[in-house]
């Protein structure tokens, strides 16, 4: 496999494992942050339950609402843009070629190969290649809003379960320390895979994510115990 084709590869790849790990971090978070919170304002183990699964469906659902609607108005806006050139190829065929011919040679090739090469990819596809040369769609890149929605969904459900499993397990009197404990543990484990993918520095990835959950969770015991005491 070339260089290229495997450089190409990884980095749809990471592009996945990126938006995959966020996901699952946004359900660690929220969701140990919420039966925290919960288990803080001395609520029964099948409250503090209820609570967390809630909180997942309700979460995963909307990532995927979220996802859905962006990916899609990116994907309206791909179909509008190459809708468009269609229109130009149809009305503006030797404009359209001088233009990738252009393209071509500000890529580096001599102008008489350029436009050679122009005249053969509008031959073979014309909308593929300016599509692709001048718009910058990749048919491999085109957004797909349902499989975005739904790994959003999955890889945030994912996340949530960790913290729920843990809570599900925990004995009442010690679910708060367990459940924390775990998340953290949980998030530097991501934030250090994410940032080994990414090629960045394992310790400061896994510090970052642990933070921020540290803090979300701290507070949300805070906000429970303050709601627990005065209910
Ligand atoms: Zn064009």
């Amino acid at each position: 496999m070339s260089p290229r084709h495997f450089e190409r590869h990884r980095t749809e790849r990471i592009g996945w494992l990126r938006a995959a790990v966020l996901g699952a971090n946004d359900g660690i978070v929220s969701t140990a942050s919420l039966v925290v919170g919960v288990a803080a304002a001395q609520a029964t183990h099948g409250n503090v339950m209820v609570a967390g699964v809630a909180g997942l469906v309700a979460g995963a659902m909307s990532m995927a609402a979220g996802e859905y609607v962006s990916v899609h108005s990116q994907a309206d806006t791909e179909q509008a843009d190459i809708e468009r050139e269609r229109k130009e190829l149809k009305a503006d065929d030797p404009g359209e070629r001088k233009e990738l011919t252009a393209i071509y040679v500000g890529r580096g090739l001599d102008p008489a190969l350029a436009a050679q090469v122009a005249d053969q990819l509008m031959a073979h596809d014309a909308l593929g290649a300016h599509a692709r040369d001048e718009l910058g769609i990749l048919q491999a890149f085109r957004a797909r809003p349902i499989q975005a929605a739904l790994a959003s969904a999955a890889s945030f459900a994912l996340g949530a379960a960790l913290p729920l499993f843990v809570a599900f397990l925990a004995p009442e009197a010690s679910l708060i320390p367990l459940v924390s404990g775990a998340s953290l543990a949980f998030l530097a484990i991501l934030g250090g895979a994410a940032a080994r993918a990414g090629d960045a520095r394992v310790a400061v990835g896994a510090l970052r994510v642990t933070f921020w959950g540290a803090l979300a969770m701290g507070l949300t015991a805070g906000v429970g115990a303050l709601f627990g005491t005065v209910a």
